[in-house]
């Protein structure tokens, strides 16, 4: 059949470049220590930065949930799929970062992928004539989601305020929305909100804000980068996901009601599909009851002191540390075959640390990403930074 053959040949191209992804099964649970394969490996790559996704108390409330709720919640949340549990995260949710927008309301999601598309969609529906303002960095969903509105995207260089200011003052659009990550994914840099915010109320915007990697992790209670810049505006459509520093799954939008109204009636990604398990929403009120608290606060100390302690001792020549205070540390290598050996050589000595390679980053701008956890100690930071000190040097 030919169009088996050109779907050969496509991952042929991909092989030849380098770019052939691969999955590792991992038989243990996530965590800083993991097995694949009957090795036992540190993980330096997983979003769970707080170390929550196996901790007893949530693992605990994820059994009594399904002993409450079942398993299924058996339709999407418009027909009859939207349990209590669902109604208690939401409501617990606006707790944690009403605060920070006005008439709040907080609405949850099967997935942040899920979450942006409808933030997207659903805020350009009425308008086919909508201007989207998107970061160049921004995370794939927020680009999809943009894809899907039909919109017009306008796609402004990384951090580049004074581009955005231009691209804003010449749209005539009576909706226009502003899209970025807070915590950029792959280079773990912040964007600068206030600045992004000011724009947005100066030129009638919304400042759509996806915090998957700030949520839990930034800010003294662990709200996420709205608490950690002291932001508050009507104009914040604020996306925060629950699968990373949260350790469980799903995600929410939190904005002003009628925002949050109009995703219900209008955001595809949220009308046909069916609710998450009531059993996870009910897990996640003892996970944001940890984040917020003691233990919340104690974890994001720990996991601050590990970053600052591999700024400290990364002595890096011909590879690069990116710029980043948050839990994502990459080290940019640029050759993707350089890369692959670098990732490689350190799985052989007992370290996972994930490879990026175009297309989720820019061609010749290939990384190590480090992301680390408050489950890591000291010792298996140091670990890891002689390990990289070492390898860079042959
Ligand atoms: C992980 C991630 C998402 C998607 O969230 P999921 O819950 O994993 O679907 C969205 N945006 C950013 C920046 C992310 O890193």
């Amino acid at each position: 059949m030919e169009m088996l053959n050109q779907l050969k040949r496509q991952l042929q191209t991909l092989e030849e470049q380098d770019l052939i992804r691969t999955r590792r099964t991992v038989d243990t649970p996530c965590g800083p220590r993991v097995s694949v394969g009957g090795r036992e490996l540190l993980a330096f790559c997983t979003n769970d930065y707080l170390g929550l996704a196996n901790h007893r108390s949530i693992k605990l409330a994820l059994q009594e949930g399904a002993a409450m709720y079942g398993v299924g919640s058996g339709a999407s949340h418009l027909i009859s799929g939207h349990g209590r549990a669902h109604t208690m995260l939401e409501e617990r949710l606006v707790e944690f970062v009403g605060a920070h927008l006005e008439s709040p309301r907080a609405l949850t999601f099967c997935t942040g992928y899920m979450a942006n598309l409808a933030i997207v969609t659903g805020l350009t529906a009425a308008d086919r004539d909508a201007d989207i303002f998107s970061e160049s960095l921004n995370h794939a969903s927020l680009i999809d989601g943009a894809r899907l509105s039909r919109a017009n995207v306008k796609v402004y260089p990384h951090a580049d305020l004074e581009a955005l200011t231009k691209l804003l003052a010449a749209s005539n659009a009576a909706t226009k929305l502003v899209v970025t990550d807070s915590v950029f994914s792959m280079d773990g840099d912040l964007a600068p909100l206030p600045q992004l915010l000011a724009l947005c109320e100066q030129h009638g915007a919304w400042l759509v804000v996806d915090d998957a990697h700030g949520f839990g992790t930034l800010g003294t209670n662990g709200h996420g980068a709205l608490e950690h810049f002291n932001l508050r505006s009507p104009n914040l459509v604020y996306m925060g996901t629950l699968g990373k520093a949260a350790g469980v799954s799903g995600a929410f939008v939190a904005a002003h009601e009628t925002v949050i109204e109009t995703l219900i009636q209008k955001a595809r990604p949220y009308i046909f599909t069916t609710a998450a398990p009531p059993a996870l929403a009910h897990a996640l009120l003892t996970s944001l009851e940890l984040l917020e608290g003691d233990e919340g606060r104690s974890r994001r100390a720990h996991l601050q002191a590990l970053v600052a302690q591999l700024d400290d001792g990364l002595r890096l020549k011909r590879w690069q540390r990116m710029p980043s205070m948050t839990a994502i540390q990459p080290i940019l290598i640029g050759d993707n075959a350089e890369t692959m050996r670098a990732g490689a050589a350190l799985y052989e000595q007992g370290l996972w640390v994930g490879t990026i390679r175009p297309p989720t980053v820019a061609p010749g701008t290939s990384r190590l990403r480090v992301t680390l956890s408050a489950g890591h100690s000291s010792m298996e930071v140091a670990k890891l930074i002689a390990a990289i000190n070492a390898l860079e040097r042959t």
